[in-house]
């Protein structure tokens, strides 16, 4: 029973302001940013670490947002169609939270578990206005779908753990995935955007909650002290031209 492999999937990009990267910066210089999500392969489980857009929004975000860019490749039903998965052989559909570019794909996992934290849940329902622009209610309004409602640190499956790292969203998870030879990885989620966010400990710009974001940066920054695992933030455009792409896998 373990890890046996971990795929990234590019699911296009978003231009964004400096200010919703980094809090208390204003500069209004927009960045393009990777969305990004995981597939990993357990002797007995296949877990999917967030799902981007929906296909419904890219029309609109191509339209407002000159640096967005979406191919047909990007879909993650076709990212998922290069690895030989459907849609169905997804047992795990873990969410980081279920902000409108990791949450928008949940829709097509009719036969999976959707893995959340109660408290991003229930929060998504009923947002507090100045952050209910980031949550798209058709997203995750899936009522006959198999939720599975976390409280807290959870062991998902041998070697597959979602660690509660709250603050830019009120249920956010980040998950830790143990390879035999790459050793533990910690997908980050937007947790931690860039790496940067971690070495300056800087807090995203997007955040319900700023001291308990830096809280989670810095438990993130502990655990892979003390486990040597390596970060993979969510959306580093620097970091991700280093990621060994699927169909190629972290083993
Ligand atoms: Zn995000």
């Amino acid at each position: 029973m373990a890890v046996k492999a971990l795929y990234a999937l590019q699911n296009g990009f978003l231009g964004i302001p400096r200010s919703m990267l980094f809090y208390g910066e204003y500069g209004e210089a927009p960045a393009r940013i990777p969305i990004t999500s995981y597939v990993i392969h357990t002797d007995d489980a296949t877990i999917l670490y967030d799902t981007g857009v929906s296909p419904r929004a890219v029309p609109g975000l191509m339209r407002t947002d000159r640096l967005a860019h979406f191919t047909d490749d990007d879909l993650l039903v076709h990212r998922l169609e290069r690895i030989g998965l459907e849609t169905d052989n997804v047992d795990l559909v873990v969410l980081s939270h279920l902000h409108y570019d990791h949450a928008g794909g949940a829709e097509f996992f009719r036969t999976s578990e959707l893995v959340v934290q109660k408290d991003e849940y229930s929060y998504a329902h009923y947002p507090a206005s100045f952050f209910a622009s980031f949550y798209y209610r058709k997203n995750f309004d899936l009522p006959d779908y198999r939720w599975r409602l976390l409280d807290g640190d959870t062991e998902l499956a041998p070697g597959v753990t979602a660690l509660r790292t709250d603050g830019h969203t009120p249920g956010h998870q980040s998950l830790m995935v143990e390879l035999p030879e790459t050793g533990p990885v910690i997908l980050t989620g937007d947790a931690c955007y860039w790496h940067e966010h971690l070495e300056k400990e800087r807090v995203p710009g997007v955040v319900w909650n700023p001291t308990l974001a830096l809280h989670s940066i810095k438990r993130l920054k502990t655990l892979a002290r003390l486990t040597g695992a390596k970060i993979f933030p969510s959306h580093d455009p620097v970091f991700w031209t280093t990621v060994k792409q699927a169909p190629d896998a972290y083993r």
